[in-house]
């Protein structure tokens, strides 16, 4: 029989969002509400660790930065699919959280008079990239973690994974999920959940992403009958480093780096003369490939021809007081030492802008389920986030729902049994079919193929006749996912039933990917069609919704959210 497990709250990751989520539900509800918070890597192992150059926040309105230039520069960036209301919200939360955090003990980094120190950052006309050196989401995981310690009403759950979200009639009923360690199968029972589960940079082959990133929350709620939105929005950050795709922070940029191409020239001149470097990532990235494909940029491994970052200008101190994890990675993995050498850049899949559908405080329409995070599609970003807006963003919804799910589970009677069907088939589908499956297809050849078909069907530029190709490529590969083999039939720590289950997330959110991009006759933000090279906003402004249906997804819109300002031309 399967073991049950009863939590009020049950939050799903223990990254930036779910952190933040945990400390904030714990503060509202007194202790008086169990929360469980349930991440398949160790607590402090989340993606969040790796974030780099800071969080966006308006902390000096005395030197001109204000919440409207904020949220102007944002929704600007964004192409204007974000929605005005979520952003005007967005930016006024920031400096309490920015505050909190320094409360809570984390150790900002500091200009030389004391004040929390802010640097500039792409797309954003103000310096507000608050920051802790070049290791930002290490320290404020840090620090909302050791927040949390101080309450004892949670509980965590390290190296659980999920495998569904159970809904009946409409309403949250708990979750499927196995015990690494064990291999056990257990029904969570609760009244609430949030789905703070991150993105899914792992479904391109060259990604700064953790691979532990792999879209399962995504597909979970898919699965459980809640849209996704606008996934055809992913975001490649400019500077990924050559071979493996590390994160080259846009700090390096907002400390000062240049791009520069074969000739040693800055060509972001050529593209974004006001803003060069510091330019938006859709519009850098953009620059950068246009630039190597037309022969500027230099020769590299396995087809990944590149550009330099030169960070050598600014000089040794400030290399090593501003951008010390830069140096250690780059001496690390290339033994290059950017005091002395420009370091070898291009663009990499980096950050989903889309995620599960929300309303303005990260619910769904699932009664009893919200997201927050990465996961969510609270459409703060729309076709394009700017650097730093989405630890923020984490912060902000974290704290939100984690206040909402809290006070709304204090108002309800004890939670209802998990449905007993759903988690027989659940069961079944996991260990009565997939951990038997003996076929010839090996599963990570799979994955790696997966992987190389967004790439190329998927990238920076785009086109109908590729993204239609990938989509038929993806739909072949769910068929021949049939076919896997599972090596191992054991039970503890199966990392190989894992990767099954992680890849087949990954077929379901690269099919709603692709069918979105295919559809979206237009260009806007990290969405470039070269077979339709101009925004379109008669007909293309508004969101994308993918429902999930046996034959593949259905497509729906809504419309964006404007209140302030009326889209006009994008020049930086
Ligand atoms: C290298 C890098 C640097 C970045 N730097 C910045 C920056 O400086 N500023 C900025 O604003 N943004 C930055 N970003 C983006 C930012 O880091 C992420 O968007 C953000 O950290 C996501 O946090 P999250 O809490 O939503 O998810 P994550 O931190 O990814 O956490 C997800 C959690 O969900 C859990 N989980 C997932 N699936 C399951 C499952 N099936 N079962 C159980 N648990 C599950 C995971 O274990 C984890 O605990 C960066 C991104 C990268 C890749």
């Amino acid at each position: 029989m399967t073991e049950v497990i009863r939590h009020d709250l049950i939050i799903l990751g223990s990254g930036l969002a779910g952190l933040r989520a945990a400390v904030e539900a714990c503060r509202v509800s007194g202790g008086k509400i169990s929360v469980g918070l349930v991440s398949k890597v160790q607590l402090m192992r989340a993606h969040s660790v790796c974030a780099e150059g800071g969080t966006a926040a308006v902390l000096r309105p005395e030197e001109g930065d204000s919440f409207e230039l904020h949220a102007w520069d944002t929704v600007k960036g964004s192409d204007f699919l974000a929605d005005q209301d979520v952003v005007h919200r967005f930016v006024r939360i920031m400096p309490e959280e920015i505050l909190l955090l320094e409360h809570w003990g984390i150790p900002w980094s500091r200009d030389p008079d004391g004040r929390i120190a802010q640097r500039p950052f792409g797309g954003h006309s103000f310096p507000r990239a608050t920051f802790a050196e070049d290791k930002t989401g290490f320290f404020e995981m840090q620090t909302l973690y050791d927040t949390l310690l101080k309450y004892d009403n949670w509980t965590g759950y390290s190296e659980w994974f999920a495998t569904s979200i159970l809904v009946e009639d409409g309403r949250f009923r708990g979750l499927t999920v196995i015990e690494m360690a064990s291999g056990k199968f257990y029904v969570m029972e609760g009244k609430a959940l949030i789905i703070a589960t991150g993105g899914a940079g792992t479904l391109f082959g060259f990604t700064t992403y953790s691979q532990t990133v792999t879209g399962d929350g995504l597909a979970l709620a898919y699965r459980a009958g809640i849209p996704l939105e606008d996934m055809e929005f992913l975001q490649f950050h400019p500077t990924g480093l050559i071979p493996s795709g590390i994160l080259m922070t846009e700090a390096c940029r907002g400390e000062g780096g240049y791009l520069l191409n074969n000739r040693g020239e800055r060509f972001m001149a050529n593209y974004a003369p006001e803003r060069m470097e510091l330019a938006p990532r859709d519009v850098v990235s953009r620059a950068m490939m246009t630039e190597i494909e037309q022969g500027r940029g230099f020769k590299g491994p396995r087809g990944l021809d590149y550009l330099h970052l030169d960070l050598r200008h600014l000089g040794r101190d400030r290399i090593l007081e501003r951008l010390p994890l830069i140096r250690e990675v780059t001496l690390k993995f290339l033994g290059l030492d950017p005091i002395e050498e420009p370091i070898p850049v291009r663009p990499v899949a980096h950050y989903s802008m889309g995620g599960i559908e929300t309303d303005i405080d990260g619910k769904t329409r699932v009664e009893g389920i919200w997201a927050a995070g990465e996961a969510a599609a609270v459409s703060l970003h729309g076709a394009n986030r700017l650097g730093t807006n989405s630890t923020a963003e984490c912060l902000a919804w974290g704290a939100i729902s984690g206040k909402q799910a809290a006070e709304y589970v204090m108002h309800q009677g004890p939670a209802e049994k998990a449905p007993e069907e759903l988690v027989r088939r659940e069961y079944e589908r996991v260990f009565g079919d997939l951990l038997r499956r003996e076929g010839r297809e090996n599963l990570y050849h799979l994955r790696q193929e997966l992987r190389d078909t967004m790439v190329t069907a998927a990238g920076v530029f785009r086109t109908g006749d590729q993204l239609e190709e990938g989509l038929r490529r993806v739909r072949e590969i769910r068929e021949r996912f049939q076919f896997i083999s599972i090596q191992d039939k054991g039970r503890a720590y199966n990392t190989n039933l894992i990767h099954a289950l992680e890849t087949e997330n990954l077929i379901d959110v690269a099919e709603v990917l692709l069918a979105g991009a295919l559809a979206r006759e237009e260009s806007r933000g990290a969405h470039a069609r070269r077979d339709f090279p101009k925004r379109d906003d008669e007909k293309w402004l508004k969101h994308t919704l993918a429902f999930r249906t046996p034959e593949g997804p259905r497509l729906e819109y809504k419309p964006v959210v404007i209140t302030t300002w009326k889209p006009v031309e994008r020049t930086y």
